[in-house]
């Protein structure tokens, strides 16, 4: 399938964002050295204690992490073991960069779940090489994870990671007593669109719904899925019923302005959608099963409205 290859091709040829690294260290003389081997390079951010490393790791992500293992508070091996048990920092890399090289803190290291261990004075062309090759595996299995969740044919993700995400967000929201949104959209007479310009020009035009979609969604918590077909499907977390209905609005005439001509359809001489908004207010317990029929069965109201609008309700 050339359109797979095509998006396959752009997310391989993408230019890696220069990689974050965090330095770790009780002593600033080492995060400086760290600095000085790396800033022409990647970005070189730094930390000086335990809490402060595992709140940089929750709030932005880095590609790596640089630890030193004898700090006062937190040690070493108890940030490692923080981090890989949070699902959102698990998959960084943690380098240990220590004076102590005896087997036993190196084993040590390596159980709390580091990729490798670097023994101080460091010497910059190997603690280099060894932050490289981490880097490439970093970036490889990023990829990796990436291609599973997504969408072949739109570049979102798919229905597999949306499902995966739902329930995630679904407990999150729960547990941080917020408010939960989703949207779920379909394509107006679709078929008719296949029939009338071929099924080349209708897997553009999903493509240009997909990207119409993801960039009106513009928080970086907001997530899109194709969920089937020509059906997509948006989580929208920490956002008020009456936000994400705003929200489906700014979709509809967005779809609308990007003006794909639609001969065949009953709603306009260009390509609409319906959409079905649910929302969850912040409460003790929610089923994400439910908040989903929800919004389908608001989905279906769009449809017998006449299409190419929004439809919505708030779980009780
Ligand atoms: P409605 O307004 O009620 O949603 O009508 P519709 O024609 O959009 O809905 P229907 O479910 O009858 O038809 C959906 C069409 O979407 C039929 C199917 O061939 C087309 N379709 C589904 N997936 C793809 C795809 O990946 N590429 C293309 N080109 N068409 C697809
Ligand atoms: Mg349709
Ligand atoms: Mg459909």
């Amino acid at each position: 399938m050339p359109q797979d290859q095509d998006t396959l091709t752009t997310l391989i040829d993408v230019p890696a964002a220069r990689a974050r690294l965090l330095v770790v260290d009780d002593q600033p003389i080492n995060i400086q050295v760290m600095n000085q081997i790396f800033s022409d390079q990647y970005q070189v951010f730094m930390a000086t204690g335990g809490q402060q490393a595992l709140d940089f790791c929750r709030r932005t992500p880095p590609d790596l992490v640089l630890l030193d293992i004898v700090m006062p508070g937190m040690d070493g091996y108890e940030v490692c073991a923080a981090l890989k048990a949070a699902p959102d920092t698990r998959d960084i890399p943690v380098i240990f960069v220590t004076a102590h090289t005896d087997a036993s803190q190196e084993t040590r290291g390596l159980e709390a779940g580091a990729v490798d261990f670097i023994s101080k004075p460091v010497n910059p062309a190997v603690v280099r090489a060894r932050v490289k090759t981490q880097l490439t595996l970093k970036r490889q299995s990023d990829l990796m994870r990436r291609l599973v969740f997504m969408d072949g044919l739109t570049g979102v993700f798919n229905r597999r990671y949306f499902d995966q995400q739902l329930m995630t967000e679904m407990a999150r929201a729960v547990r941080a007593h917020k408010p939960l949104a989703l949207i779920m959209l379909d394509v107006d007479f679709f078929k008719r669109f296949n029939d009338h310009y071929g099924h080349q020009a209708g897997d553009d035009c999903l493509r240009q719904v997909a990207q119409t979609l993801s960039e009106t969604l513009r928080r970086p918590a907001d997530l899109v899925a194709r969920y089937g077909g020509e059906e997509f499907a948006c989580i929208l977390p920490e956002t008020e019923f009456e936000q994400a209905m705003g929200l489906a609005r700014d979709l509809e005439l967005n779809i609308r302005d990007k003006a794909i001509r639609h001969a065949d359809s009953d709603v306009a001489p260009v390509v609409t959608i319906s959409l079905g908004v649910a929302g969850f207010a912040a409460s003790t317990s929610g089923d994400p099963t439910t908040l989903l029929a929800l919004a389908d069965a608001q989905l279906y109201q769009a449809k017998n409205s006449g299409r190419g609008c929004v439809r919505g309700q708030q779980l009780p």
